[in-house]
């Protein structure tokens, strides 16, 4: 193909017709993504909507059943945290067809109906923020067995942080470990 002007263009004429805008070789290239970008709309339109994220990505919280929803439960919802601090009665229509236990949770000004059977993703219970420590929380955790060199708990006590006012539930101080398992009581051994 002869180039008889600096855009590409083979005449003037065509030169003018694309309006000086582009060059020949720009305008081609913005058609070629047009027909690309049409092409891939049109094949993520067929493979429909991406699937549901796997259950246990820490991120969408942990499903539950509506009926098992408590005060102190935090909804994980469109990304947002909800701890419910309060259940009022539903009075809205759709009792009959969402079940005769269907409550509405609230956090604050914000509320949502709770199906008994409706599948409710929460935080995970042990991780989420809990005002009162309850009985037998954190037993899990073997080292227990040992007191802790860092914060002083007794044997069977939990660590706690920020000077003794909150107990560590999911884990112990490194040197609690530690201790741990030097003392043998690890059972690996
Ligand atoms: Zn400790």
């Amino acid at each position: 193909m002869s180039r008889t002007t600096p855009g590409g263009f083979t005449s003037t004429a065509q030169a003018d017709w694309y309006g000086g805008q582009f060059t020949k070789e720009q305008s081609e290239a913005s058609h070629r993504q047009r027909r690309e970008r049409k092409a891939k709309a049109a094949a993520d339109a067929a493979r429909g909507p991406a699937p549901l994220p796997e259950t246990g990505d820490p991120a969408w919280g942990v499903p539950v059943y509506g009926k098992d929803l408590a005060v102190g439960d935090t909804i994980v919802y469109l990304g947002q945290h909800y701890p419910v601090d309060r259940f009022e009665p539903y009075r809205g229509s759709l009792r009959g067809a969402l079940g005769a236990e269907t409550r509405t949770a609230c956090s604050g000004d914000w509320e949502m109906t709770i199906g008994p059977n409706a599948v409710i993703r929460i935080l995970p219970r042990e991780e989420a923020e809990q005002p009162m420590p309850s009985a037998g929380s954190g037993r899990e955790l073997p080292q227990l067995a040992v007191g802790c060199p860092t914060c002083q708990a007794e044997p069977g006590d939990l660590c706690t942080s920020h000077s003794g006012t909150r107990p560590r539930r999911n884990d112990t101080h490194q040197t609690r470990t530690a201790a741990w398992a030097k003392s043998g009581k690890g059972g690996d051994r």
